[in-house]
């Protein structure tokens, strides 16, 4: 499970950065850093919830639910007498999964970081990859609507995707900086994945830590391939609203869109064979291309694209 090729790192948002993750620790184990994004966190019930990290930590552990997130299997009596107690009940937690927020939550209280905190819960749950939050300090992403400012959960949870996003924002976002580890993966990195994640809620935030779009700039110099995969495939996402999102926000809602928001910083991107004939304009935006299915809908396909991403960055590095 080692790879010959050095460190790689991912940026993740939650089901399509774990997704790829799982893929890639399959080929190369401890030599996968995944930073993940900390915008989605929020506080339920006194306990912090990381969602994204924790569907990253419960797929890399090969306990994910049915939907990709929430551990599989689990049940619901905490949350049922939660709303006996008349606590809000929009933000359903499993009882496992409760278990993860608790321990968090407790650790940071008696003084660890979120970081330390979240490489507990991945050392006790076994996996050889590292997870780390994009910062330590609290940043929200907040959604100007139709209906007004919302905290992201509550636009995506309570309010189901429904109002369209017309603005995004990080709250806390200027104060927060990349942890020493995350700065320290990204120099080390001889392989830099961006996740077919949302590119605006989920890649966005990571990218807008202050500092950290310029560490990545810096591997870049240094030669180290940055592979971007796309999460919308024939104009549409997979799961969730990153399409409409895009639209709404005055972007291209098709790989093409994807691939000039990360013009500049990317050197490859990949992209399904249904969008084989974007490639040529997406070349001219000076990334390379790979046509290849990203589908991953299974332990084979994730590990399948999980090669191809990788392949095709040391194509780029030897180029
Ligand atoms: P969230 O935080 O759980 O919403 O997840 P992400 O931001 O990480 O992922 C959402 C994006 O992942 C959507 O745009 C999906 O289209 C994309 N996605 C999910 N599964 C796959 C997949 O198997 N292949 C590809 N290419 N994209 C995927
Ligand atoms: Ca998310």
């Amino acid at each position: 499970m080692s790879s010959a090729g050095g460190p790689v790192v991912e940026l993740a948002g939650g089901v399509g950065g774990a997704r790829l993750g799982r893929g890639l620790q399959s080929l190369v184990g401890s030599d996968l850093t995944i930073v993940v994004n900390t915008g989605d966190d929020l506080e339920r019930h006194g306990l912090l919830v990381c969602p994204d990290h924790d569907t990253v930590l419960y797929t890399l552990a090969g306990i994910e639910g049915p939907f990709g997130w929430g551990i599989a299997g689990d049940t619901s009596a905490s949350m049922n007498q939660l709303e006996v107690y008349g606590e809000e009940s929009w933000f359903g937690l499993g009882d496992r999964d409760l278990a993860t927020h608790i321990v968090r939550t407790a650790r940071i209280r008696a003084g660890a970081s979120l970081t330390e905190a979240n490489l507990g819960l991945q050392r006790s749950l076994g996996l050889s990859a590292t997870i780390l939050p994009m910062t330590d300090e609290p940043v929200t992403t907040e959604i100007r609507t139709s209906e007004g400012w919302l905290e992201f959960q509550e636009y995506f949870v309570r309010r189901h995707q429904g109002p369209t996003v017309l603005e995004v924002r990080w709250r806390g976002i200027e104060t927060a900086s990349p942890t020493d580890r995350v700065r320290a993966a990204l120099a080390a990195a001889k392989v830099l994945v961006i996740a077919p994640s949302n590119p605006i809620v989920s890649i966005g935030p990571i990218l807008a830590v202050p500092g950290l779009r310029e560490a990545i700039e810096r591997a870049r110099s240094a030669g180290t391939p940055i592979v971007a995969v796309s999460g919308i495939i024939a104009g549409r996402a997979l799961k969730g609203p990153a399409d409409r999102m895009l639209a709404s926000l005055g972007h291209e809602p098709s790989a093409l869109g994807v691939a000039r928001l990360y013009a500049g910083l990317a050197t490859g991107f990949v992209l399904d064979p249904a969008d084989a004939h974007l490639a040529p304009q997406i070349e001219q935006l000076g990334l390379r291309t790979l046509v290849v299915d990203t589908i991953m809908v299974d332990e084979p396909s994730r590990a399948r694209v999980a090669a191809e991403v990788l392949n095709f960055a040391r194509k780029l590095t030897r180029a």
